[in-house]
């Protein structure tokens, strides 16, 4: 496959303005062109903040974030909304990004006119294709968000955000909200508008089973940093992070035949004002040794892209009931 880079960003440190709050420290990633990268990771881990980053809702402390061979933190005015278009957000919680006295013709118009793509009768068609293409009808136009379902009202946001034809889309938990059985469909709705569009999604999920199918490549965040980025199979099969086996161990197997044997962490996630010493993860991991107090690891290629940030990834076994679940 023919790829191109989208150089996401480069070292982005992300200090919010209350206290000293690390929401991001240092992350590094790009993301093809019509690839999904799933970044994933407990809430507070800095997964949404690394989204809104890339929107530019909020800006980094240092780091750049390129978009297209375009350092995008230093843009304004009519350069950034060019690329506005081309980044678009969807959330977690559709019925709160909609507006509910707008109808669902006036949600998906209003970036067409924001962005001068389409006005009158040529918006009007626009909308009923954008509709169309997420499954929803024309006559679905005239009515308000609060009479769809959950289901229907993320499709609402994805029709939206597909006005502008974006090349990356950051899909903030978009499924979360909804019933196991509307996740998928979901799911299967952007991938094929992926394969139709040739988009690239960020998608941000807080456990490894939903992103099981969508993902091509996956980032693993704890507290504010990646700690182990590889190929979806490479992730799955032979995960070297102590925090992604766990992770993994909390999938449910659906063959009863496979034991498996949870990994459970101990103690909560600690507080990202004041983040453990050395690496981050040694308060709750089972492998610490009295150097991952100390010594924060670095986070390092282990071949074929493979990137892990733990100094004991090529000791540490990789669990049997991990390496039974197979990416699908
Ligand atoms: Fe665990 Fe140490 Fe590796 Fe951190 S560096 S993940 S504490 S073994
Ligand atoms: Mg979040």
């Amino acid at each position: 496959r023919l790829v191109k880079h989208f150089p996401i960003t480069k070292g982005i440190v992300m200090q919010s303005q209350v206290g000293a709050v690390k929401a991001v420290d240092d992350v590094s990633f790009h993301i093809n062109e019509g690839e999904t990268l799933a970044v994933v990771g407990e809430s507070g881990c800095g997964k949404s903040t690394t989204g809104r980053l890339i929107m530019r809702l909020i800006e980094p402390t240092s780091g750049s974030i390129e978009f297209d061979g375009t350092d995008i933190t230093t843009l304004k005015g009519r350069e950034m909304r060019m690329i506005r278009r081309q980044i678009q957000i969807i959330f977690q919680d559709p019925y709160a990004s909609l507006n509910p006295r707008m109808t669902v013709g006036d949600i998906i118009a209003e970036p067409l006119e924001v962005h001068g793509i389409a006005h009158g009768k040529e918006k009007r068609e626009k909308v009923e294709a954008l509709l169309k293409v997420v499954g929803l009808s024309p006559w679905h136009m005239v009515r308000y968000p609060h009479e769809f379902s959950g289901g229907q009202r993320q499709r609402i946001g994805v029709a939206r955000a597909l006005a502008v034809n974006p090349k990356l889309i950051v899909c903030d938990e978009p499924v979360s909200a909804l019933d196991v059985s509307i996740q998928a469909q979901v799911v299967n709705l952007l991938q094929d508008l992926q394969t139709q569009f040739g988009l690239a999604y960020m998608f941000i999920a807080h456990d490894l089973a939903v992103v099981k199918h969508i993902a091509d490549r996956v980032a693993v965040m704890y507290l504010g940093k990646i700690v182990e980025l590889a190929d979806k199979k490479t992730l799955y099969d032979t995960p070297r992070h102590p925090y992604t086996q766990a992770l993994l161990s909390a999938i449910p197997v659906p063959d009863p035949s496979v034991k498996t044997e949870r990994m459970l962490l101990e103690g909560d996630v600690p507080s990202p004002i004041n983040p453990p010493s050395g690496c981050r993860f040694h308060t709750r991991c089972p492998h610490a040794k009295e150097r991952c107090k100390v010594e924060d690891p670095a986070f390092q290629d282990i071949g074929g892209g493979h990137q892990v940030a733990c100094h004991f990834w090529n000791e540490i076994e990789v669990p049997k009931a991990v390496s039974a679940i197979k990416a699908g």
